[in-house]
């Protein structure tokens, strides 16, 4: 299967990115760089990223674009990066999307596809109550979910218009889904 493939998922918390990322980035042998999980480990480590990104994350309100900046440029940095990879819950404003653009000119990548992930709120909050992680009390859920109508669903518009967009219907077994997205990518 060829990699050398750019892949940004959008989607709402509960949408099934990280499944999906995590799968399709497997199978083309590309990093999966969830910035979620780059926060709960350095969180775990208690590192001073971590520390700085804790209180944010427990409520689910975004950790401050700066910090996600810097977390992203010094990953998309790292030798695995320059193959390719999937970005999972970057970006999430329109002001990391644009710095994002910024970034990958710096240095020389384009991605190649905006994936977005279409699933109605009812299902989101069944399968984030299912999850279990330390995030996905019912008020957090809620309040990640209104965070994402507010600050990451403005970016649908700023992706939209370009040739790279695309949606996939998230509300079906993972292995339909998957086959979407391997139709999307023809991997
Ligand atoms: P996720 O694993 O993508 O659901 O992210 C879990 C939490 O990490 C979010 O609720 C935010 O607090 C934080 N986070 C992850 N990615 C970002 C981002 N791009 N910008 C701001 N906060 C983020």
């Amino acid at each position: 299967m060829s990699n050398d493939l750019r892949l940004i998922f959008l989607g709402p918390p509960g949408a099934g990115k990280g499944t999906q990322a995590l799968l399709l980035a497997e199978q083309l042998e590309i990093p999966h760089i969830s910035t979620g999980e780059i926060l709960r480990s350095a969180i775990a480590d208690d590192t001073p990223l971590g520390q700085q990104a804790q209180s944010y994350v427990d409520k689910g309100e975004l950790v401050p674009d700066k910090l996600l900046a810097s977390l992203i440029r010094q990953r998309l940095s790292l030798p695995d990066a320059q193959k390719g990879w999937v970005l999972d819950g970057f970006p999430r404003t329109v002001n990391q999307a644009t710095f994002l653009d910024e970034l990958l000119g710096e240095l020389h990548q384009t991605y190649d596809y905006v994936v977005n992930f279409e699933v109605q709120d009812e299902v989101l909050i069944e399968r984030l109550l299912t999850r279990g992680r330390r995030d996905d009390t019912e008020e957090t859920i809620r309040r990640r979910i209104e965070v994402y109508r507010q600050e990451t669903a403005p970016l649908l518009d700023f992706y939209r218009e370009r040739d790279s967009f695309c949606s996939v219907d998230g509300n079906r077994k993972p292995e339909e889904v998957t086959e979407s997205l391997k139709q999307v990518v023809r991997a």
